[in-house]
């Protein structure tokens, strides 16, 4: 689980702990709220916390190396730096991209190789990286590039019985979301086809099921309420 001391990785560990898996639950620097993920995953089953940036080659080889086999991984860990096209300086595109397009692709390729019985992956994208977005063309531009990225997994890892699939979270209120909470509210709210916000349980029972089941590869699923 990449990203998992907070926020929607945070959710995701907890409902996979609750049907009994064990989860490695990865963070960058707060190792405080990784523990507190770890001690809520501990109320239901077991796990471990593995401290990786994911967008750096090595420290993913050397996390999965820690970890050991591997049955399923959820890419989830992201981040924004939004600016216009035209303001946007090289390294906040460069950045973005190196966490949630290339990191995703470092922990896919090392899951991948420890997948002994086959498995499963699913990449955590975005409705942006689908339609487009105004102010975060790199944000957008990397979680399109993760769904080209699961589709062509899926192509290429389906003989090894391994599932790759990508979800479309909608809109959460975490840290990464507040910003664009507090700019977008209204809008958010009224494009939603309930008029609420989605629930993160909701969501972790969600990317839970779509990384269990056991058909469906190469797909992309929709948890947006917004209508695309
Ligand atoms: P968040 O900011 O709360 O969580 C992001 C997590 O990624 C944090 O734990 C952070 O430490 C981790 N992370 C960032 N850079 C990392 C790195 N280099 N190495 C390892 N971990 C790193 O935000 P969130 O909303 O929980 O986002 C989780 C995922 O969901 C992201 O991929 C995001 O793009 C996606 N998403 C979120 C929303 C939303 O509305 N919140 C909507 C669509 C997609």
């Amino acid at each position: 689980m990449t990203g998992g001391s907070r926020g929607i990785g945070r959710a995701i560990s907890i409902e996979f702990a609750r049907n009994g898996f064990f989860v490695g639950v990865n963070y960058l620097v707060d190792h405080e709220a990784a523990h507190s993920t770890l001690i809520e995953v501990k109320k239901y089953s077991d796990g471990m916390i593995l401290k990786a940036d994911v967008s750096k080659s090595s420290q993913v080889k050397k996390m999965f190396d820690e970890f050991g086999d591997v049955d399923v991984l959820i890419n989830n860990a992201g981040i924004v730096m939004d600016s216009l096209i035209l303001n946007m300086r090289d390294e906040d595109w460069l950045k973005v991209i190196d966490v949630n397009l290339n990191g995703s692709f470092y922990c896919l390729r090392e899951a991948a190789r420890r997948m002994k019985n086959g498995g499963s992956i699913v990449n955590i994208s975005s409705i942006v990286g689908v339609r487009g977005s105004i102010g975060n063309a790199n944000y957008a531009a990397s979680k399109g590039g993760l769904i080209a990225l699961t589709k062509s997994a899926a192509k290429e890892l389906g003989r090894f019985n391994i599932k790759v699939n990508a979800v479309l979270p909608g809109f959460h209120l975490t840290r990464m979301a507040l910003k664009a909470w507090g700019k977008y509210k209204d809008r958010i709210i009224s494009e939603h086809t309930l008029g609420r916000l989605t629930d993160l349980s909701e969501l972790a029972k969600f990317v839970y099921f779509i990384a269990t089941q056991n058909s469906a590869s190469g797909q992309v699923f929709n948890f947006e309420s917004r209508v695309i």
